[in-house]
Protein backbone atom coordinates (compact mmCIF):
# COMPACT_ATOMS: atom_id res chain seq x y z
CA UNK A 1 0.00 0.00 0.00
CA UNK A 2 1.22 3.67 -0.28
CA UNK A 3 3.06 4.95 2.56
CA UNK A 4 4.45 1.83 3.43
CA UNK A 5 8.20 2.28 2.60
CA UNK A 6 8.99 1.00 -0.95
CA UNK A 7 10.90 4.35 -1.93
CA UNK A 8 12.97 4.30 1.10
CA UNK A 9 13.61 0.47 0.46
CA UNK A 10 14.34 1.26 -3.20
CA UNK A 11 16.55 3.77 -1.84
CA UNK A 12 18.30 2.04 0.50
CA UNK A 13 19.51 -1.02 -1.63
CA UNK A 14 20.69 1.59 -4.61
CA UNK A 15 22.45 3.45 -1.81
CA UNK A 16 24.21 0.10 -0.27
CA UNK A 17 24.81 -0.96 -3.88
CA UNK A 18 26.75 2.77 -4.82
CA UNK A 19 29.14 2.05 -1.29
CA UNK A 20 29.61 -1.14 -3.35
CA UNK A 21 31.03 0.69 -6.44
CA UNK A 22 28.47 -0.38 -8.19
CA UNK A 23 27.05 2.18 -10.89
CA UNK A 24 23.10 2.31 -10.25
CA UNK A 25 20.39 4.46 -10.38
CA UNK A 26 16.40 3.46 -9.53
CA UNK A 27 13.01 4.25 -11.66
CA UNK A 28 9.71 4.81 -9.99
CA UNK A 29 6.85 3.66 -11.86
CA UNK A 30 3.41 5.12 -10.95
CA UNK A 31 0.69 2.86 -12.21
CA UNK A 32 -2.07 6.05 -12.45
CA UNK A 33 -3.72 7.72 -15.48
CA UNK A 34 -1.91 11.18 -15.08
CA UNK A 35 0.44 12.27 -17.16
CA UNK A 36 2.64 13.08 -14.53
CA UNK A 37 2.56 14.12 -10.63
CA UNK A 38 2.25 17.81 -12.03
CA UNK A 39 -1.17 18.00 -11.53
CA UNK A 40 -1.81 16.23 -8.90
CA UNK A 41 -3.12 17.88 -5.23
CA UNK A 42 0.20 17.87 -2.97
CA UNK A 43 -1.82 17.73 0.19
CA UNK A 44 -3.40 14.18 -1.14
CA UNK A 45 0.01 12.46 -2.46
CA UNK A 46 2.35 14.59 -0.62
CA UNK A 47 5.49 16.68 -2.62
CA UNK A 48 5.85 17.15 -6.65
CA UNK A 49 9.71 16.79 -6.78
CA UNK A 50 11.04 18.70 -10.27
CA UNK A 51 13.91 17.19 -11.75
CA UNK A 52 17.42 18.73 -13.16
CA UNK A 53 15.71 18.26 -16.78
CA UNK A 54 12.29 20.26 -15.85
CA UNK A 55 10.56 17.00 -15.25
CA UNK A 56 7.62 17.06 -12.65
CA UNK A 57 7.30 13.77 -10.42
CA UNK A 58 6.52 11.66 -7.76
CA UNK A 59 8.81 12.68 -4.47
CA UNK A 60 10.19 9.31 -4.12
CA UNK A 61 12.56 10.24 -7.20
CA UNK A 62 13.54 13.09 -4.46
CA UNK A 63 14.24 9.91 -2.23
CA UNK A 64 16.69 7.97 -4.95
CA UNK A 65 18.22 11.73 -5.24
CA UNK A 66 18.89 12.51 -1.88
CA UNK A 67 20.07 8.52 -0.95
CA UNK A 68 22.19 8.95 -4.05
CA UNK A 69 23.65 11.93 -4.10
CA UNK A 70 22.88 12.19 -8.14
CA UNK A 71 20.45 13.95 -10.78
CA UNK A 72 17.82 11.22 -11.30
CA UNK A 73 15.92 12.56 -15.43
CA UNK A 74 12.45 12.51 -15.75
CA UNK A 75 12.43 9.63 -17.94
CA UNK A 76 12.78 7.44 -14.80
CA UNK A 77 9.43 8.27 -13.66
CA UNK A 78 7.10 6.29 -15.77
CA UNK A 79 3.39 6.20 -15.83
CA UNK A 80 0.03 4.59 -17.29
CA UNK A 81 -0.24 7.55 -19.17
CA UNK A 82 3.16 8.28 -20.89
CA UNK A 83 2.90 4.68 -21.80
CA UNK A 84 -0.49 4.56 -23.08
CA UNK A 85 0.39 7.96 -25.18
CA UNK A 86 3.62 6.41 -27.11
CA UNK A 87 1.26 3.02 -28.10
CA UNK A 88 -1.75 5.11 -28.75
CA UNK A 89 0.69 7.57 -31.03
CA UNK A 90 2.59 4.63 -32.62
CA UNK A 91 -0.90 3.44 -33.41
CA UNK A 92 -2.38 6.38 -35.45
CA UNK A 93 0.83 6.72 -37.94
CA UNK A 94 0.10 2.84 -38.46
CA UNK A 95 3.44 1.32 -36.83
CA UNK A 96 1.98 -1.62 -35.80
CA UNK A 97 1.46 -2.39 -39.22
CA UNK A 98 -2.66 -3.62 -39.21
CA UNK A 99 -1.52 -5.83 -35.97
CA UNK A 100 -4.92 -5.78 -33.21
CA UNK A 101 -2.95 -3.21 -30.59
CA UNK A 102 -3.19 -5.35 -27.09
CA UNK A 103 -2.31 -4.66 -23.53
CA UNK A 104 0.24 -7.85 -23.64
CA UNK A 105 2.06 -7.60 -26.12
CA UNK A 106 2.30 -3.50 -26.78
CA UNK A 107 2.22 -2.02 -23.64
CA UNK A 108 4.20 -4.54 -21.95
CA UNK A 109 7.22 -3.96 -24.47
CA UNK A 110 6.43 -0.21 -24.34
CA UNK A 111 7.07 -0.94 -20.62
CA UNK A 112 10.47 -3.07 -20.92
CA UNK A 113 11.68 -1.13 -23.67
CA UNK A 114 11.69 2.47 -21.27
CA UNK A 115 13.60 0.19 -18.40
CA UNK A 116 15.80 -1.42 -21.07
CA UNK A 117 17.05 1.95 -22.63
CA UNK A 118 17.44 3.52 -19.45
CA UNK A 119 19.98 0.47 -17.94
CA UNK A 120 21.47 0.81 -21.67
CA UNK A 121 21.80 4.52 -22.20
CA UNK A 122 23.34 5.04 -18.68
CA UNK A 123 25.40 2.18 -18.80
CA UNK A 124 24.37 0.78 -15.67
CA UNK A 125 25.11 -2.07 -13.03
CA UNK A 126 22.18 -2.23 -11.33
CA UNK A 127 19.11 -0.71 -11.99
CA UNK A 128 16.07 -0.83 -9.53
CA UNK A 129 12.59 -0.64 -10.62
CA UNK A 130 10.23 0.41 -8.11
CA UNK A 131 6.58 -0.29 -8.93
CA UNK A 132 4.28 1.97 -7.18
CA UNK A 133 0.76 0.66 -6.01
CA UNK A 134 -0.43 -2.67 -4.10
CA UNK A 135 -0.26 -6.26 -5.86
CA UNK A 136 -3.64 -7.24 -6.85
CA UNK A 137 -4.56 -3.32 -7.90
CA UNK A 138 -5.76 -3.50 -11.46
CA UNK A 139 -3.73 -0.64 -12.41
CA UNK A 140 -0.37 -2.26 -11.62
CA UNK A 141 -1.25 -5.66 -13.57
CA UNK A 142 0.57 -4.58 -16.60
CA UNK A 143 3.53 -3.60 -15.31
CA UNK A 144 4.25 -6.74 -13.01
CA UNK A 145 3.50 -8.15 -16.16
CA UNK A 146 6.58 -6.57 -18.04
CA UNK A 147 8.61 -7.45 -15.05
CA UNK A 148 8.16 -10.46 -14.57
CA UNK A 149 8.60 -10.67 -18.50
CA UNK A 150 11.60 -8.81 -18.12
CA UNK A 151 13.12 -11.93 -15.56
CA UNK A 152 12.03 -14.55 -18.25
CA UNK A 153 13.91 -12.68 -20.89
CA UNK A 154 16.89 -11.48 -19.07
CA UNK A 155 17.14 -14.47 -16.48
CA UNK A 156 17.02 -15.31 -12.97
CA UNK A 157 20.71 -14.08 -12.14
CA UNK A 158 20.00 -10.74 -14.28
CA UNK A 159 16.68 -9.63 -12.12
CA UNK A 160 15.33 -10.46 -9.03
CA UNK A 161 12.15 -9.35 -6.87
CA UNK A 162 11.88 -7.41 -3.61
CA UNK A 163 8.65 -7.34 -2.03
CA UNK A 164 7.40 -4.70 0.88
CA UNK A 165 5.25 -5.53 2.92
CA UNK A 166 3.67 -5.13 6.57
CA UNK A 167 3.76 -6.80 9.55
CA UNK A 168 0.96 -5.11 11.82
CA UNK A 169 1.40 -5.77 15.57
CA UNK A 170 -1.92 -5.53 17.71
CA UNK A 171 -1.53 -4.05 21.15
CA UNK A 172 -4.06 -6.27 22.49
CA UNK A 173 -2.06 -9.38 21.05
CA UNK A 174 1.06 -8.14 21.65
CA UNK A 175 2.22 -9.93 18.54
CA UNK A 176 4.13 -9.32 15.20
CA UNK A 177 0.80 -10.32 12.57
CA UNK A 178 2.39 -12.33 9.26
CA UNK A 179 -1.29 -12.50 7.73
CA UNK A 180 -0.69 -9.62 5.14
CA UNK A 181 2.59 -10.40 4.08
CA UNK A 182 1.63 -13.99 3.67
CA UNK A 183 -1.66 -12.88 1.48
CA UNK A 184 0.39 -9.97 -0.66
CA UNK A 185 3.08 -12.89 -1.31
CA UNK A 186 0.27 -15.15 -2.51
CA UNK A 187 -1.26 -12.80 -4.39
CA UNK A 188 2.39 -11.89 -6.29
CA UNK A 189 3.03 -15.85 -6.92
CA UNK A 190 -0.66 -15.15 -8.23
CA UNK A 191 0.51 -13.40 -11.31
CA UNK A 192 3.90 -15.68 -11.56
CA UNK A 193 6.66 -13.44 -9.79
CA UNK A 194 8.30 -15.23 -6.51
CA UNK A 195 9.75 -12.37 -4.18
CA UNK A 196 13.54 -12.91 -3.87
CA UNK A 197 13.52 -11.04 -0.93
CA UNK A 198 10.93 -9.25 1.47
CA UNK A 199 11.35 -6.27 3.56
CA UNK A 200 8.99 -6.26 5.67
CA UNK A 201 7.73 -3.16 7.46
CA UNK A 202 7.05 -3.40 10.90
CA UNK A 203 7.19 -0.99 14.38
CA UNK A 204 9.45 -2.77 16.24
CA UNK A 205 12.33 -5.57 14.65
CA UNK A 206 11.00 -8.83 13.27
CA UNK A 207 11.48 -11.03 15.35
CA UNK A 208 12.96 -14.91 13.93
CA UNK A 209 10.51 -16.83 14.34
CA UNK A 210 8.47 -14.06 12.68
CA UNK A 211 10.96 -14.41 10.33
CA UNK A 212 10.86 -18.48 10.11
CA UNK A 213 7.20 -18.10 9.57
CA UNK A 214 6.82 -15.73 6.81
CA UNK A 215 9.59 -17.61 5.21
CA UNK A 216 6.91 -21.30 5.38
CA UNK A 217 4.43 -19.27 3.77
CA UNK A 218 5.97 -17.35 1.15
CA UNK A 219 8.89 -19.69 -0.11
CA UNK A 220 11.99 -16.80 0.45
CA UNK A 221 14.19 -18.25 3.01
CA UNK A 222 14.37 -16.73 6.66
CA UNK A 223 17.22 -15.41 5.98
CA UNK A 224 16.00 -13.19 3.25
CA UNK A 225 13.64 -11.92 5.07
CA UNK A 226 14.46 -8.60 5.73
CA UNK A 227 13.28 -6.29 9.12
CA UNK A 228 12.43 -2.93 7.58
CA UNK A 229 11.13 -1.91 11.20
CA UNK A 230 10.41 2.30 11.88
CA UNK A 231 13.88 4.10 12.61
CA UNK A 232 14.18 7.53 13.42
CA UNK A 233 15.77 8.87 10.58
CA UNK A 234 15.04 7.15 6.93
CA UNK A 235 18.98 6.89 6.37
CA UNK A 236 19.37 4.48 9.12
CA UNK A 237 17.57 1.99 6.51
CA UNK A 238 20.20 1.38 4.59
CA UNK A 239 22.42 0.10 7.59
CA UNK A 240 19.33 -2.06 9.39
CA UNK A 241 19.24 -3.97 5.78
CA UNK A 242 23.17 -4.10 5.54
CA UNK A 243 23.28 -5.34 8.75
CA UNK A 244 20.74 -8.55 8.43
CA UNK A 245 23.05 -9.90 5.15
CA UNK A 246 21.34 -8.51 1.81
CA UNK A 247 24.38 -7.24 0.18
CA UNK A 248 25.95 -11.08 0.43
CA UNK A 249 23.09 -12.68 -0.53
CA UNK A 250 22.09 -10.07 -2.99
CA UNK A 251 25.37 -10.77 -4.94
CA UNK A 252 25.44 -14.36 -4.49
CA UNK A 253 21.82 -14.18 -6.28
CA UNK A 254 23.15 -12.26 -9.35
CA UNK A 255 26.08 -14.84 -9.80
CA UNK A 256 28.71 -12.46 -8.66
CA UNK A 257 30.06 -14.24 -5.23
CA UNK A 258 33.63 -12.50 -6.14
CA UNK A 259 31.66 -9.04 -5.19
CA UNK A 260 30.71 -9.82 -1.71
CA UNK A 261 34.05 -8.43 -0.67
CA UNK A 262 33.56 -5.26 -2.05
CA UNK A 263 30.18 -4.68 -0.08
CA UNK A 264 32.82 -4.37 3.04
CA UNK A 265 33.43 -1.33 2.54
CA UNK A 266 30.01 0.07 3.93
P1 LIG B 1 5.91 4.33 -0.44
O1 LIG B 1 6.98 4.51 -1.51
O2 LIG B 1 5.61 2.89 -0.18
O3 LIG B 1 4.67 5.15 -0.67
P2 LIG B 1 7.77 5.82 1.21
O4 LIG B 1 9.05 5.08 0.97
O5 LIG B 1 7.59 7.13 0.49
O6 LIG B 1 6.52 4.86 0.93
O7 LIG B 1 7.62 6.02 2.78
C1 LIG B 1 6.44 6.57 3.35
C2 LIG B 1 6.77 7.30 4.63
O8 LIG B 1 7.25 6.39 5.60
C3 LIG B 1 7.85 8.36 4.44
O9 LIG B 1 7.51 9.49 5.20
C4 LIG B 1 9.09 7.69 4.99
O10 LIG B 1 9.96 8.65 5.49
C5 LIG B 1 8.53 6.79 6.08
N1 LIG B 1 9.33 5.56 6.29
C6 LIG B 1 9.62 4.60 5.39
N2 LIG B 1 10.37 3.62 5.94
C7 LIG B 1 10.56 3.97 7.24
C8 LIG B 1 11.23 3.36 8.38
N3 LIG B 1 11.87 2.17 8.27
N4 LIG B 1 11.19 4.01 9.55
C9 LIG B 1 10.54 5.19 9.68
N5 LIG B 1 9.88 5.82 8.67
C10 LIG B 1 9.88 5.22 7.46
Amino acid sequence: MSGLGKGVTTSSIAKLLQLADQKVSCIKIDPYLNYDAGTMNPIAHGEVFVTEDGGECDMDIGNYERFLNQNIPKSHNITTAQVYSTVIEAERRGEYLGACVQIIPHITDEIKNRIRKIAEEENLDFLIVECGGTVGDIESLPFLEALRQIRVEEGPHNVIFVHVTLAPSLDVVGEQKTKPTQHSAQELRRIGIQPDFLAVRCSTPLEEKTKKKIALFTNVTANDVLSCHDVKSIFQVPQILYDQGIMDSLFTKFGKVGMVNASANW
